[in-house]
């Protein structure tokens, strides 16, 4: 068997025997407990992309992209989010711009699953306008000082450590933004607010406070002013994970619906509804793994993953909404995880780039 597909058959396991029985009672925590990431470390998980001598598995994206698909059917999108969060947006920073003491201060116990990670760019006044950010890191003797807020920042009351846009030039914008690892327990640094929110309840979505909190020199994660780049870089990969993450949830949806319909072949209506959303998940599958395919190969993919992101988060919203529709044809009464599918899938088309701002690339990528 190809080594991806003994892969996903093996996390398929893992995610319905240790996942899955547990997505309901974490949901309704609004917490999942950290030894989940202790388990997801004991089988190499945190690590599948990230070379052996950091403890990894010496993998590739590939690795990763399976491991998200088959996540998402962990009945839980907070759950998925929290360690979605560690593996795929707040340790690669470090993997790719950290020094090598950087590497074994934090990525080496994130592979261990000793230490949890965040990443900390949205504010208040900055989301999609990520040169708007605010929070300032003032240069001191031996570091920085740093002052302002953080909002929406998934893992943000648990993580270890968050990797951090700050603005180090008064001006900020692209130029002037720079990436600081704010630790947990630093003096001045609040990590205790969690949002409550429509969907991902199982995830600990945080509100930092930064009051004059020193970040020494030896945390200044890449150039200083080069925060930009930094920024830029793991977007295409984070909403590759997204596209894969929405297409696993899309195939789970699908299944979950034939099966009760089997029985009786289900009405004309729902033999439709169901041709349809059949066809946003293959479609979305397929404009998905020609992005990947091209990103993984080093390709620019920028216009694919934007199409990707744009075509498989809405989608599956409305997949989620038809797979409630169906249930309610079919007579059966509530189903709290078809419900919490639908609410979890709502955040696709805000978090890691808005619909509207996918829309704004695309037409720029075609030259408009
Ligand atoms: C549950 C959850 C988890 C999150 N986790 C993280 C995390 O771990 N780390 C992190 O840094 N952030 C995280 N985020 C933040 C997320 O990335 C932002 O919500 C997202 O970038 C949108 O920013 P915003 O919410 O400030 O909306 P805004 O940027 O204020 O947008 C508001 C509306 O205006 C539209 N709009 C904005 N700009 C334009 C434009 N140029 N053209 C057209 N329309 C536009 C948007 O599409 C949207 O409809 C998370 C958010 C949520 C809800």
């Amino acid at each position: 068997m190809d080594r991806h597909e003994a892969l996903r058959a093996e996390v398929r396991e893992f995610v319905e025997r240790e996942l899955q029985p547990h997505a309901e009672e974490w949901e309704e925590a609004r917490w999942f407990p950290h030894e989940v990431f202790e388990r997801l470390a004991e089988r190499g998980y945190l690590g599948l992309k990230y070379p052996s001598e950091y403890g990894g598995q010496a993998g590739d994206f590939l690795d990763d992209a399976v491991f998200t698909e088959e996540l998402s059917r962990c009945g839980s999108g907070g759950l998925a989010a929290g360690i979605g969060a560690h593996i795929g947006i707040a340790t690669p920073p470090v993997w790719k711009f950290g020094t090598e003491e950087q590497k074994e201060r934090f990525l080496v116990p994130a592979i261990r699953g000793e230490k949890i990670a965040a990443l900390g760019i949205t504010e208040p006044g900055a989301g999609s306008d990520v040169a708007g950010i605010r929070t300032f890191a003032r240069r001191v003797d031996g570091g920085y000082v740093v002052n302002g807020s953080k909002t929406y920042i998934t893992n943000g009351v648990r993580a270890d450590f968050v990797v951090c846009a700050v603005k180090t030039t008064q001006e900020g914008g692209h130029h002037g933004l720079s990436f600081v690892v704010v630790e947990k327990g630093m003096e001045g640094f609040d990590q205790s607010k969690a949002l409550k929110k429509m969907g991902w309840h199982a995830s600990d979505t945080g509100e930092l406070a930064f009051d004059d909190v020193f970040v020494p020199e030896e945390n200044l994660l890449g150039r200083e002013n080069g925060g930009f780049y930094l920024i830029m870089a793991n977007f295409q990969w984070e909403r590759l994970l997204m596209a894969l993450g929405a297409v696993g949830a899309m195939q789970r949806l699908l299944e979950d619906t034939v099966e009760p319909l089997s029985g009786n072949g289900g009405g004309r209506d729902a033999r439709r509804a169901v041709a349809d959303m059949a066809t946003r998940l293959e479609t979305a599958r397929a404009v998905t793994y020609n992005a990947l395919r091209l990103f993984a190969g080093g390709h620019d993919a920028v216009r694919e993953v934007t199409i990707a992101k744009l075509k498989t988060q809405r989608d599956c919203f409305e997949v989620a909404d038809m797979a409630l529709q169906l249930r309610g044809l079919a007579g059966y009464g509530q189903d709290a995880g078809l419900e919490r599918a639908a609410r979890d899938a709502r955040l696709g088309p805000i978090g890691g780039g808005t619909d509207e701002v996918m829309k704004e690339i695309l037409v720029k990528q075609i030259g408009l």
